[in-house]
């Protein structure tokens, strides 16, 4: 495969529609390894405790050391570690991005790490970065029950842009947040018919002007990400070109 991806959870299921749609097809035509692996599996005692009360006090409570470190263990051997990225979501990470996306994709081994509850005791990642890269990644500025819907959002960004994942690889330089479109958001999409409920399609978009279309469309995507996201893309909405 491309890329392997290991996922620890307590709820295994969750990441069921991971095999669905463009990213199931990935995993059955082995462009994808992924493995999901429940952590309960690495606790010891008869009623597999994953949890405990917080050290200082405080409200919920937090995943315990052992279990995770035994998972680590057993997913990232010594002879692995130069080869894998440890992401653990958390909304106290750094904040994901196409970019980060693209810097996983380049990656041959993921270990997802999916907290629960007020999070995995601090020691876990604190230990594991010693021996491998650990990424702390958030994937916006609210906060989530647990790590697997975020593991469905960066695996499924990721994913696609693995070679041979998305059929059209123009798709992928075309689109919102592109590097090759500086970051802008894509602007308006149309197709048939030319006219709907009394909305017409755009004329330059049936002129067959190549140059035109490419015109109209960089200048949609300006005004639309002024609109919307002024703070993206700052260099392309001064009017200066070429600066991803
Ligand atoms: N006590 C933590 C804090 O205040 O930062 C929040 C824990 S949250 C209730 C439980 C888990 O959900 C986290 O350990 C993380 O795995 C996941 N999570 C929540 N929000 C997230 C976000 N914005 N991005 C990525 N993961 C998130």
């Amino acid at each position: 495969p491309l890329l392997r991806a290991d996922v620890v959870t307590i709820f295994p299921d969750y990441l069921a529609p991971l095999r669905l749609s463009l990213i199931g097809r990935a995993i059955e035509t082995g462009l994808v390894g992924l493995d999901v692996h429940d952590l309960r599996t690495w606790t010891h005692d008869r009623h597999r405790t994953v949890d405990d009360t917080p050290y200082g006090g405080g409200a919920g409570m937090v995943m315990r050391p052992e279990p995770w470190g035994a998972a680590l263990d057993a997913l990232v051997p010594p002879e692995a570690e130069a080869t894998t990225r440890v992401v653990v979501p958390t909304p106290s990470g750094r904040r994901f991005t196409q970019a980060v996306a693209a810097e996983l994709a380049a990656e041959e081994h993921l270990v997802f790490a999916c907290g629960r509850y007020e999070g995995i005791d601090t020691r876990v990642m604190a230990e594991a970065a010693t021996r491998v890269r650990v990424d702390e990644i958030s994937i916006g500025d609210y906060v989530l029950n647990g790590g697997e819907a975020a593991v469905l959002v960066i695996l499924e960004a990721v994913v696609r842009l693995l070679p041979g994942v998305i059929g059209n690889p123009a798709s992928l330089t075309e689109e919102s947040h592109a590097a090759e479109h500086d970051g802008l958001l894509e602007g308006p999409v149309y197709t048939k018919p030319t006219s709907w409920r009394g909305l017409d399609v755009p004329p330059v978009l049936l002129s067959g002007n190549h140059g035109a279309i490419a015109a109209w469309r960089r200048e949609q995507a300006l005004e639309h990400t002024r609109r919307v996201r002024p703070d993206l893309a700052p260099a392309a909405l001064d009017g200066v070109d070429g600066v991803a």
